[in-house]
């Protein structure tokens, strides 16, 4: 089966999707049927182009499952997305603080999780 690409990774997709408040203009990942920042209980739902760039970067050496601890150490990224949210994933090991990038869904130890590789400037 081949993923939706306009379903969330955590639902067995393969994108990423945020949702925006159109009262306070909040906009957050993940899934809520509510604003957390002013309660409309009303949000809008959108699939991220997957650009963003790196905010803060560490590599893994004590992973906490042994599916993990076979690929350590491995690179995990919190990215400040072009939409306006900030999300967690794996990456590309040489990205550093700053580095744009672009998320894709990959199998990772046996699950399909974001992945962010360095987008060409
Ligand atoms: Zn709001």
């Amino acid at each position: 089966m081949t993923p939706d690409v306009s379903t969330d990774w955590i639902e067995g997709g393969a994108a990423v999707v945020y949702q925006h408040c159109p009262s306070c203009i909040h906009t957050w990942y993940f899934r809520r049927s509510f604003c957390p920042g002013c309660g409309h209980a009303a949000p809008s739902t959108h699939t991220s182009a997957g650009l963003g760039s790196v905010h803060a970067s560490t590599l893994v050496h004590r992973a906490p499952s042994d599916e993990f601890r076979a690929i350590a150490p491995y690179r995990i990224v919190l990215v400040d997305m072009a939409e306006g949210f900030r999300m967690m994933g794996h990456a590309e090991p040489s990205l550093a603080i700053g580095d744009p990038v672009r998320c894709q869904v990959k199998t990772i130890a046996g699950r399909a999780l974001p992945y962010f590789d360095r987008e060409p400037e």
